[in-house]
């Protein structure tokens, strides 16, 4: 279900991450390898956001339908260049719209959040989840879908001052104990720091050289890629990793 990826480094063309590795986020679209919970292929949408100015807003760039068949992206991602980027490509849960506006990731000024995964029950688990959210909020999400309600649950914690991991795995905790069963993958960066959590979906790790990658699948056969644990929330930026058990922090 999706496939999501998030780099922090020097600056390289968006297509070093989306395009040309061998399991580049393209080739993940078509050619997972590790699709959980079901689903083959990622062709019901993507989308790739990145900071033209560092400490600048995010750009996003979204589509409905497969990510191989946008030729101008393709050609885009070659010249597009940033040190900050967060990158998915969708495989729609049944019965979720297939729109541009139900792409990750979703954004707003220098955040950029994606979800890999679904919310178990949808959507009859989550109405006192969306009770705690200002009518605004739900007015304004981006599509009526699990992943567009997890943003809006996770910007009203981040606008309350709480930190980007903190934030992730607060959410993960209340929907997993609202919904059972729920699938809940989270990424999200504000272009100087990665924050995820793996619940149920894999999301692996690459760092060094003044660089950090989390992606649901390795980009290639670097032997510096490690999958992290079930369960976690992780916080990455160029100088170190460090991954907590989403239990041990508060709910859960
Ligand atoms: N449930 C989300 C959607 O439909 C994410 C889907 C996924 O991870 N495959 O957009």
């Amino acid at each position: 279900m999706c496939r999501h990826l998030g780099y922090l480094g020097p600056a390289v063309p968006l297509a070093a991450l989306v395009h040309d590795p061998p399991h580049s986020l393209e080739r993940q679209s078509y050619a997972p390898a590790d699709m959980r919970g079901g689903g083959t292929v990622n062709a019901d949408g993507y989308g790739v956001g990145w900071y033209p100015a560092p400490g600048g807003p995010a750009v996003r760039y979204r589509r409905a339908g497969a990510i191989w068949s946008d030729e101008n992206l393709a050609r885009l991602s070659r010249v597009v260049v940033s040190g900050a980027v967060l990158a998915a490509v969708r495989s729609a849960t049944v019965g979720m719209p297939v729109v541009d506006t139900a792409c990750a990731p979703f954004t707003d000024g220098r955040w950029l959040f994606s979800h890999n995964g679904r919310v178990a029950d949808w959507p009859g688990s989550v109405v006192d989840l969306a009770g705690a959210l200002p009518t605004e909020a739900l007015l304004t999400l981006d599509a009526p879908t699990d992943s567009a309600l997890l943003w809006a649950l996770v910007r009203a914690r981040l606008d309350a001052g709480a930190e980007p991991a903190a934030a992730l795995a607060d959410v993960v905790s209340e929907v997993a104990a609202a919904a059972p069963g729920s699938r809940l993958n989270l990424l999200l960066t504000d272009g100087t720091v990665l924050a995820g959590t793996t619940w149920t979906h894999s999301l692996w790790v690459r760092a060094g050289g003044g660089a950090v990658t989390l992606a649901s699948e390795p980009l290639d056969d670097d032997p510096d890629w490690r999958e992290l644990p079930d369960g976690r929330a992780v916080t990455a930026d160029v100088t170190g990793v460090s991954v907590v058990d989403i239990k041990g922090m508060g709910r859960g």
